[in-house]
């Protein structure tokens, strides 16, 4: 793809539509061109300007899912020095002592507190770890165009369910091996010695405690001297160059983020557990004590594509409505049903199918909770079935079966316990009061 000319943005620093969900403009050419063939899945119901965790869950309305500190390439912080939104944010962040030279990268005591916000439910409610990006008063994110893999692929609801997670789960992994494996690079073809760095990290381990403020979470300046080396005061320099590097080399950053042996500094890592109050460290994934090589972001992009493709494919056999799964008419008798309103039912699915409680909700119009209630019978897929669901439901067919066995609300008719008489009688019986 062609470099920016004077007149025109550069597309670098431009967040582009993959499907409906936008993302950074980097990601043109960090993954594979084949990328922008792939069906995205629709997270319809991640309504992020009018979130619903914060509607009915108590989340934060201001920073919703942005308690959290993301970790940010150096190359994606010295792109977005071009923005005038988040170039003074990136020069505080410098000032601060929050920046390293792989980019935004939590410190010991910045971890601490989030393994202490996932450990007491605060995730979304959070005090103090709060994502310096977040325009508080808009909700909007100021590093939008250059946000990293994880703040890219986040959704907190899936309308694929389990599979449409897996989905971006996937994509994201890709996406942060590309980023890990680009800022060290750069970092390597500016001069800074990336082994020496992890070697200088590793030589704070015995002293980790003092690395970052308890309070703030900062580094402290003593840990950034000696972490930042000869470019100690010269971080913007730094964060420019990498930019630079991948905005001359962006052709070729696929080819160059597989050939990059990535560093980690495993014993501060390993040291930085003691900073984490012992009755917060089971929340530490069990992933963080793993060392070995990292699989190189090819190797991940074929399992993507594979679930990709499985996410679209129409199942075989025969497909029946879940015995987990109950329809009933929206009560509208609480906050969510009534902003739900135009929805004329919802459907509940628990975990088991006599479980007491639901495991989640979903508001559906009757064209859709018609569409799944054919299903209370054993329909066969063929070419004939969506062609009559078709005719019933405002939705491409296919989607819809795709995403109602992705919430495993539509399941394989031969793994079924619902060909059992009273269920089957159950729903029958719920068919006939939703068309009364
Ligand atoms: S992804 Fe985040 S902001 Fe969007 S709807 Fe979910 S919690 Fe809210
Ligand atoms: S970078 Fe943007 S999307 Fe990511 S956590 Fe911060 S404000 Fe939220």
């Amino acid at each position: 793809m062609s470099p920016k000319n004077s007149s025109s943005p550069d597309p670098i620093e431009q967040a582009f539509k993959l499907g409906e969900h936008w993302v950074p403009g980097i990601w043109r050419y960090m993954l594979p061109a084949a990328l922008t063939d792939i069906t995205m899945p629709q997270e319809r119901r991640a309504t992020c300007l009018d979130c619903p965790r914060a509607k009915f869950e108590g989340w934060r309305p201001d920073y919703r899912c942005c308690t959290y500190h993301p970790r940010v390439p150096n190359f994606l912080l010295g792109l977005a020095l071009s923005d005038a939104k988040s170039e003074p944010i990136v020069k505080r962040l410098i000032k601060d002592g929050f920046l390293l030279p792989e980019g935004m990268v939590s410190s010991p005591n910045q971890w601490a507190h989030y393994l202490s916000d996932t450990a007491e439910d605060r995730f979304g409610r959070s005090l103090k770890v709060l994502c310096p990006f977040l325009e508080q008063k808009s909700g909007m994110c100021n590093l939008y165009a250059f946000r990293n893999s994880v703040c890219s692929t986040f959704f907190c609801l899936h309308d694929n369910g389990d599979k449409g997670e897996r989905f971006w789960s996937s994509l994201q992994t890709v996406a942060q091996q590309v980023e890990m494996a680009l800022g060290q690079w750069a970092l390597q073809q500016l001069g800074f010695d990336v082994k020496a760095y992890m070697k200088r990290l590793d030589s704070l381990a015995k002293k980790v405690e003092r690395a970052s403020d308890p309070e703030t979470g900062a580094w402290t300046p003593a840990a950034l001297k000696v972490i930042w080396g000869k470019f100690y005061g010269r971080e913007l320099e730094l964060l420019r160059g990498c930019a630079d590097l991948v905005r001359k080399h962006r052709d070729e950053l696929w080819q160059i983020s597989n050939t990059i042996d990535i560093q980690e500094p495993i014993k501060f890592d390993r040291a930085a557990v003691k900073v984490v109050p012992r009755k917060y460290r089971s929340e530490i994934d069990a992933e963080y004590f793993e060392t070995g090589d990292t699989s190189p972001p090819r190797d991940i992009w074929r399992g993507f594509k594979t679930l990709a493709k499985n996410l679209w494919a129409l199942p075989t056999g025969s497909l029946v409505f879940s015995p987990r799964a109950r329809i009933l008419p929206n009560p509208q008798d609480d906050d969510q049903g009534k902003a739900f309103s135009s929805c004329t039912h919802m459907v509940e699915f628990r975990s088991r199918r006599d479980a007491k409680e639901f495991e989640w909700r979903e508001y559906i119009p009757t064209d859709k909770a018609m569409g799944l209630l054919w299903f209370s019978r054993k329909r066969k897929i063929s070419d004939e079935l969506i062609e009559r669901l078709s005719g019933m439901i405002k939705q491409d067919a296919k989607q819809f079966i795709s995403e109602w066995t992705g919430k495993k609300v539509l399941i394989s008719a031969s793994l079924s316990a619902v060909t059992s008489k009273s269920v089957k009688n159950e729903i029958k019986k719920r068919v006939k009061k939703n068309d009364d």
